[in-house]
């Protein structure tokens, strides 16, 4: 364990020690077996009755009502980008769409393939530092859903509270899923790829409410169909086994922590942590409009591109890696998700203090 380093980057994510050790021990004898959970069959009772599990413990600890259904799919963050419109977007309707970034951006241009796309205010003119006002939004009252992104990776742009819209909302959880509490009755479809709070790349949660479904356009590949796979319980294909076993792991170690409010009041006080000493520095500067700073990832910049490099070099000496900002806005950038915990974020801080004192 002597070389663990410390990894704050955007994702895939740092893991628990924890959950590693106990992937580790089963992998062996995953529940008597004699087989690791990568190797068995996915149609067999024991997997299956494990996936209708991992379901009812993922509802219970994010209190997700019943008139939802939850899927495990492959495909990533990204795949979603097109699965929503397939699924939601009837042909000829239209869906409204908030610009805030990177990966809200993505969402559009992807979606722009599927149907026809109206932007109701973009954050560009703030270099997507800040999140246009709601007032200002050109809803469609006809649009099929609402779209947006609450917590933008690249910049850390966090919508902190959940847009009033009279159409279905539809969010990209996938950088803040399991980080905060979430009042999911607000949402028609949320996704997220488990790699950033909740475990490994491969496995997407997508949580869709039942009145959404039966609606796919045709051209929907079975795979990316909610529907589908709501009628075959994520296993349209083979679903991404190993990465459902690690986002188990992930959960019991949730459950371990309190839950999601525990984590939320532990990630809230990591974020106040950080941006607190930042904003004392005089020498780290976060550009984002205070109201949207968000408490998974913090974007900083240094006063010059050298001192960026070299206070890169520092953290990698002292252990921690992943700090190097997007190649978008370079700077560096901190990411916090549940697994780092308040004493790691200590640790930075002090690494950060002495860092502008000598540079
Ligand atoms: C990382 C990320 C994605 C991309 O997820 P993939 O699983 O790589 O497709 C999408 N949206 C947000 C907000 C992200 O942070």
């Amino acid at each position: 364990m002597n070389n663990r380093v410390i990894n704050f980057g955007a994702g895939p994510a740092m893991l628990p020690d924890s959950v590693l050790q106990r992937a580790a021990v089963e992998m062996l004898n995953w529940r008597g077996t004699g087989m690791s959970a990568m190797e068995i069959g996915h149609r067999s009772p024991l997997f299956q009755n494990f996936l209708a599990e991992v379901n009812a413990k993922f509802r219970k600890l994010l209190a997700i009502p019943i008139n939802y259904k939850i899927l495990f799919l492959p495909g990533g963050g990204k795949g979603q980008f097109a699965a929503v419109p397939m699924n939601l977007l009837p042909l000829g309707a239209s869906a409204d769409y908030l610009d805030t970034g990177v990966w809200s951006n993505l969402a559009i241009e992807e979606a722009q393939q599927y149907g026809k796309i109206n932007i109701v205010a973009s954050g560009a003119e703030s270099h997507y530092y800040s999140v246009p006002e709601r007032k200002t939004w050109k809803l469609n009252p006809q649009a099929a859903y609402f779209y947006y992104c609450p917590n933008e990776t690249i910049a850390g742009v966090q919508i902190h509270s959940i847009p009033q819209v009279d159409v279905p909302l539809v969010a990209d959880l996938t950088s803040c899923l399991g980080s905060s509490s979430l009042d999911m009755s607000r949402f028609g479809v949320i996704f997220a790829g488990a790699q950033k709070n909740l475990g490994q790349a491969g496995v997407t949660v997508v949580i869709v409410r039942d009145d959404l479904l039966n609606q796919a356009q045709a051209i929907t590949p079975s795979i990316l169909d909610y529907t589908q796979q709501v009628n075959n319980h994520s296993c349209v294909n083979t679903p991404p086994t190993y990465a459902i076993y690690i986002f188990d792991l992930m959960l019991d170690w949730l459950a371990e922590q309190g839950g999601v409010s525990a984590i939320e009041k532990s990630n809230r006080y990591k974020a106040k942590m950080l941006y607190a000493y930042i904003d004392e520095s005089n020498f780290y500067r976060n550009l984002v409009d205070p109201t949207y700073r968000s408490i998974m990832n913090i974007s900083l910049t240094l006063p010059t591109e050298a001192l960026t490099q070299q206070f890169l070099a520092t953290a990698t000496n002292h252990g921690f890696v992943g700090l190097k900002g997007h190649k978008k806005i370079g700077g560096i950038r901190v990411s916090l998700y549940n697994p780092i915990t308040e004493s790691m974020v200590v640790k930075l801080v002090e690494v950060m203090r002495s860092f502008a004192k000598t540079g």
